[in-house]
């Protein structure tokens, strides 16, 4: 088991981050090679990822500036971004594509700006002026920690596993504090990006992703609901640490939507929207809630505690669910030529 990247697989891990949970839930095979044995994955998704990651420094660089006014913050971080650019050396197809990707970057830092980047610079500032510091990254480490089952023999203490769900900033306003995190894209978030209640259909999809009678496969959502629970418990830490009685909010901003792109090419220009998903609504429960008074739901930790556990406990084999798993990862999975359960399946397919 590994922390999520970098502990051996002999080494008892005591780390966990929020990619490495939704890997699990994909395909706990694909977890082991991903995490476990560190294997490369997807080339084309983290080309992407990079892209992102130069949007997420260049805005972060805004944000914490001194800057207030839309074009000063879209300055600060269109001229973060030129110097990362030149810096980066992704090989791309043409000259052209690589201005065009540029371009999408630039028209994406715009957009944020203008739809919500303005008023959060102005809340992270407010926030920075009660805290004593900036809550901005892009890094801000948030985490929850999760008991597991203890190994066999001798142990100290009770083990337990720390899930990792960072943010990019912290912002908040008079009651509240929102953790933002710049994600690729939204739409492995699935029903959730559409709803705003936990009752309902948000609650099935999440009980029926985990029963066995059921013909649901729903990792994206799962995972999101898991790091909304993660995100949340690390921001009412950080709220006792700072000393601030606030409700706590988990955003996730999408800095590479393709659908959201629209590109001029006869004019040579590109457009970008923005469009936040909130996602605490689609967590909170009210029987929880009425329990505790905080933003929590006792469900989806408690079946997040289940998860974690097993994982923790090396349960990589996929197929107690094996016909939901081979439908739906294992076609755009990049492990199939190693991998011992799709290899087996295919040879009994073909005979
Ligand atoms: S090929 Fe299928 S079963 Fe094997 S690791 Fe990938 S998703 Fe899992």
């Amino acid at each position: 088991m590994s922390n999520g990247g970098s502990n051996s697989s002999q080494q008892a891990a005591t780390h966990l981050s929020i990619d490495g949970l939704e890997t699990y839930l994909e395909c706990p095979r694909r977890y082991e090679f991903a995490y476990v044995h560190e294997l490369a994955g997807d080339a084309a998704d983290d080309r992407v990822r990079e892209r992102v990651a130069l949007c997420r420094q260049a805005i972060c660089a805004a944000l914490g500036s001194a800057e207030s006014e839309p074009d000063a913050i879209a300055a600060v971080a269109l001229e973060r971004l030129d110097s990362l650019w030149a810096e980066y050396d992704e090989r791309f197809h043409s000259l052209a594509q690589r201005r065009h990707e540029r371009a999408v970057l630039e028209a994406t830092i715009r957009e944020y700006v203008e739809t919500v980047g303005t008023a959060h610079a102005k809340q992270c500032g407010r926030l920075a002026g009660e805290t004593g510091g900036e809550l901005i990254g892009p890094t801000i480490p948030l985490a929850r920690s999760v008991g597991v089952s203890p190994p066999a023999g001798p142990t100290d203490g009770e083990p337990a596993l720390e899930i990792e769900a960072p943010v990019d900033y912290v912002y908040g306003d008079d009651d509240t504090i929102v953790g933002v995190r710049f994600v690729p894209t939204c739409r492995s978030l699935g029903l959730l990006r559409y709803r705003s209640s936990w009752t309902g259909d948000v609650s099935a999809l999440f009980a029926n992703h985990f029963d066995p009678a059921r013909d649901v496969f729903e990792p994206g959502p799962v995972a999101a609901l898991f790091e909304t629970s993660v995100v949340l418990e690390g921001l009412r830490n950080l709220c006792d640490r700072l000393e601030l009685d606030r409700r706590c909010r988990y955003v996730q901003i999408p800095l590479a939507e393709r659908s959201s792109t629209s590109v001029n090419w006869v004019r040579g220009t590109v457009e970008a929207a923005i469009e936040p998903t909130e996602l605490t609504d689609v967590y909170v429960d009210d029987i929880t809630y009425g329990m505790t008074h905080e933003h929590r739901n006792e469900t989806v930790d408690d079946r997040l505690e289940s998860v974690v556990d097993r994982l923790a406990s090396g349960a990589f084999d996929p197929t107690d669910r094996w016909e939901r798993i081979r439908r739906n990862a294992c076609p755009d999975c990049p492990y199939t030529v190693g991998c011992e359960e799709y290899v087996a399946a295919e040879v009994e397919f073909d005979g």
